[in-house]
């Protein structure tokens, strides 16, 4: 398989790109607008082909890259069905797969951080997008953030999966890139709860700022990053 983890310092996104073979087809996940020439190029370096560009949610940290991939390939853009974004080729849901060559992910439904967050299933690792990442998990505060939806999606399907499951979330802000959910099960401060409630009180207790970005990002996304709005949503 080729499998490359890019990385966006602006918004400490990561972007994963699958594929099989040279010469065949691959998928892109949580592209960044500004990236695109880079994928682009890497595209061509590596002889495959954009089939499929995925977002796991509605970002509101950084400006999707779908639309423009699609315009530049003519890909196919993905986001789970729950998502409002107008640019949308194809909208999946749990337990659909994406095929891209011989390769195979599942769709899981993982909503808590937003309600159209969604992971990408290999057979050896989890694309968990914000709803688990290395030592933390996305918050849960805005854009029908959900803190007991994400304790099922953390604890009754996430950690479910076998313990030596790679995880590869969509951001990471500590110089981690990979771990593994045996990992998180035992290390993430996030993950030692001993009930939903606990786990609901832990988020609802934490303070964050707004990202930088969201008023432009989360109006650009729904547009799938064509079109960014001066002052952004109320
Ligand atoms: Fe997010």
């Amino acid at each position: 398989m080729i499998f490359r983890q890019l990385y966006d310092q602006e918004s400490s996104t990561y972007t994963y790109l699958i594929a099989v073979r040279d010469g065949g087809e691959a998928l892109l996940i949580d592209p960044v607008l500004e990236r695109v020439p880079q994928y682009l190029k890497l595209l061509q370096e590596l002889d495959v082909k954009l089939l499929l560009a995925v977002d796991t949610h509605v970002h509101a940290d950084h400006v999707t890259g779908l639309g423009a991939l699609r315009t530049e390939t003519g890909c196919t853009t993905v986001m789970g069905e729950q998502s409002h974004a107008d640019c949308v080729s194809l909208k999946v849901t749990e337990g659909e797969q994406l095929r891209v060559d011989g390769v195979r992910l599942e769709v899981m439904y993982t909503p808590g951080h937003t309600d159209d967050s969604y992971s990408l299933l290999l057979p050896d690792r989890v694309f968990t997008g914000d709803t688990l990442l290395i030592r933390g998990t996305g918050r849960t505060d805005f854009q029908n953030g959900d803190p007991a939806a994400q304790y099922d999606s953390l604890f009754n399907k996430l950690l479910k999966l076998p313990e030596d499951t790679l995880v590869y979330p969509a951001h990471d802000y500590n110089g981690m890139t990979v771990s593994t959910i045996g990992e998180e099960r035992r290390h993430n401060p996030r993950l030692q709860v001993s009930s939903q409630a606990e786990y609901v009180e832990l988020m609802n207790a934490l303070e964050f700022a707004s990202p930088k970005l969201m008023d432009i990002a989360v109006p650009a996304n729904l547009a799938c990053g064509n079109k960014v709005i001066p002052g952004g949503v109320r």
